[in-house]
């Protein structure tokens, strides 16, 4: 302390100081070396990725002309569908589900990806462990990352140090950890496209590492309250600039933990998302200013955010949408012809509506939506809003009032920023079958990513022989507005056999209509105009969707002679609430290791 009784943060001997720097780094090269082994780990699935021609990063917009689609004329939109629908499809011939029977030469001369593995096939059984779920939405392996993260700081917390004595240790582990949390939350992420993953799949790690940042930043400021209030110097020592700066970062670091917990990102999303932004802006300087020994990280995090920015703002296009009512869905279809390409299907794009007509500060908030087509398609990039609060509601309505005058002619200005997220390194033209479970709106993503399988297919890029969509929606109603869309969707598929099935978890007590005359009834399972388009009450039963799906892959090896090509595995890709994620999770941990090593592996791509 110093003799007028006030105290900076009083400087520890120089070889503690030492010892704390040495430490500091130890804990960022395990941390970073970790992840340089996963990155060399899941390095075959990059080349792999990179080899099956996946898509651009970039939106492709295009003037007046877009390009003709080489999606075969493919449309994803629910409204246009209706025009391509051929109704009388299922009293032509019908394709049956046999597998075997249909096969395409994947060599030579074949585009078919190649079909690399996440793991190698002996880890298999151990990636079943790893993936079962211990606590709801997080499985063994995200629990195993969060612990061996938690143990390190742990390290570098105790190692030849106390926190509740060492006054700087802890400040040192929170700040140095801000260049991680940074690039974890990037939307553009470049960590997130070394490691093949999208940056909402990391985004756990990112709000584990930030409350560990931030409880080790309250840990070092408390050590100075406690000790400046018991010495009756609060006042002075907080006067300092140095310290009232620290006050400054201790108080945009709480900030940004308490308005990101899960109950203010679900009840009042925009309070959560502008106290982050204020947070984190507030963040830069106050590290500055508070130690200037700060400025490398702080420099780190401000060039991290600042690339993400610049990179959001190169993603970003301004564009006309069409936009139509689907008041059965409760959505709003946007259509915007002019967005043709470059995204990958499971990807999302941040929507802004550029109209004073959603509400006084509507046009400044951006909404994340999953792109509803393949890219290619003849309607462009579509998106299907369901109502979910405010600002969707305020869409909703506005496209019904747009249609209640011109129907098919209302026509908003739009902001849209991406492509995001999405399966990243899983190709699901690479697997030999793929089963899409989707709830709810989630739909968006089984749409998309049928609508360019079938479109590979189309242009002989896919290995798949078998994929069915199933969507659980709570009444068979939402299914009407789809209907064209799902029968032109199937009439459309050619070697490889597509199913969608239908679940509602609505009790029904009389006939339902859904479509012309095709109407739900009580308790029994209804094809609606095709046979493999299937309308059925109740709860999937994923175990047996799951079975019928390996068999269909298995089917596909029993092929012999020049065409035969070896079972790729089966994908399994999940949208929807976390409630269904888990049940899929745990049909697919169910699959006997004997039948994943025939199938050539199961792998689950979760949304
Ligand atoms: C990656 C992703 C893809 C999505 N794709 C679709 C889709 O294709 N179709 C569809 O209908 N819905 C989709 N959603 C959901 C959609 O983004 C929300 O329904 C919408 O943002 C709700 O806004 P609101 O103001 O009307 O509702 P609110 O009442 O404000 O919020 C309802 C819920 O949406 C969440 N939410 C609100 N604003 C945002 C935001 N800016 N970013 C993330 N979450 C937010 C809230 O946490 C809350 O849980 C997607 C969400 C995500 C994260």
């Amino acid at each position: 302390m110093a003799p007028n009784g006030t105290n900076t943060a009083a400087p520890a001997a120089s070889g503690d100081h030492m010892l704390t720097g040495a430490v500091t780094i130890q804990v960022n090269v395990f941390i970073f070396g970790l992840i340089g082994l996963i990155i060399l780990f899941r390095l075959p699935g990059l080349i792999g990725f990179l080899r099956s021609n996946s898509g651009r990063p970039f939106l492709q917009t295009f003037g007046r002309n877009p390009p003709t689609p080489g999606n075969g004329g493919m449309t994803s939109n629910p409204v246009s569908a209706v025009s391509s629908l051929d109704l009388d499809y299922s009293q032509k011939t019908e394709k049956k589900i046999v597998v075997h029977d249909v096969h395409r030469p994947s060599y030579p001369g074949s585009q078919c990806p190649p079909h690399v593995p996440s793991t190698p096939k002996l880890l298999d059984p151990l990636l079943k462990l790893l993936h079962a779920r211990v606590v709801p939405g997080y499985s063994a392996l995200q629990i195993a990352i969060l612990m061996n993260y938690t143990y390190i700081l742990l390290y570098g917390a105790f190692r030849m140090s106390n926190p509740f004595t060492d006054n700087t240790r802890s400040a040192w582990l929170s700040v140095s950890q801000l260049p991680l949390i940074f690039a974890l939350a990037q939307k553009s992420s470049i960590l997130g496209t070394l490691l093949g993953y999208g940056y909402e799949t990391l985004n756990y790690v990112h709000r584990y590492a930030g409350r560990l940042s931030i409880l080790a930043g309250n840990i070092h400021s408390i050590y100075y309250i406690y000790k400046w209030t018991n010495a009756g110097t609060f006042i002075a020592n907080i006067s300092r600039p140095e310290n009232a700066w620290g006050l400054v970062l201790l108080l945009a670091m709480d900030l940004l933990y308490v308005f990101s917990t899960e109950f203010w990102r679900r009840k009042a999303y925009n309070v959560f998302f502008w106290t982050h932004t204020i947070g984190v802006i507030v963040l830069f300087p106050a590290a500055c200013l508070h130690r200037p020994a700060l400025q490398p990280y702080a420099f780190a995090c401000v060039g991290l955010y600042g690339l993400d920015r610049l990179l959001r703002a190169f993603k970003s296009s301004i564009a006309t949408a069409k936009v139509t009512a689907l008041p059965e869905m409760d959505m709003a279809c946007l259509e915007i012809p002019t967005i043709i390409s470059g995204w990958r299907a499971g990807q999302h794009v941040r929507l802004r509506i550029l109209s004073g007509r959603m509400g006084l500060f509507g046009w400044a908030e951006t909404h994340p939506f999953t792109i509803a087509s393949a890219a290619g398609a003849n309607d462009g990039l579509v998106l299907l809003c369901k109502r979910a609060g405010d600002w969707t509601g305020r869409l909703v309505d506005l496209s019904k009032e747009l249609d209640s005058k011109v129907e098919g002619q209302g026509r908003l200005k739009v902001w849209i920023e991406g492509p995001f997220g999405g399966p990243s390194r899983m190709v699901f033209a690479s697997f030999s079958a793929a089963v899409l479970i989707v709830g709810g709106s989630g739909i968006t993503f089984g749409l998309s990513t049928v609508e360019e399988l079938l479109a590979k297919d189309h242009n002989n890029q896919s290995r798949l022989k078998y994929i069915e969509l199933v969507w659980v929606v709570p009444n068979p109603g939402s299914m009407s507005p789809l209907v064209p869309l799902f029968t032109s969707l199937i009439q459309q598929s050619e070697s490889t056999v597509l199913k969608i099935s239908v679940y509602y978890t609505r009790a029904l007590t009389e006939r339902v209509p859904v479509f012309e005359k095709m109407n739900a009834t009580p308790c029994t399972p209804v094809a609606i105009f095709h046979p493999n388009l299937t309308l059925s009450p109740g709860r999937p039963n994923f175990k047996s969707i799951l079975n019928k799906a390996v068999d269909s892959a298995l089917g596909v090896s029993t092929v012999t002679g020049k065409d035969a090509f070896w079972v790729s595995g089966l994908a399994v890709g999940i949208c929807g609430p976390l409630s269904l994620g888990e049940q899929v999770v745990k049909s697919v941990g169910d699959i006997d290791s004997a039948t994943r090593y025939r199938v050539g592996g199961v792998e689950v791509h979760e949304e």
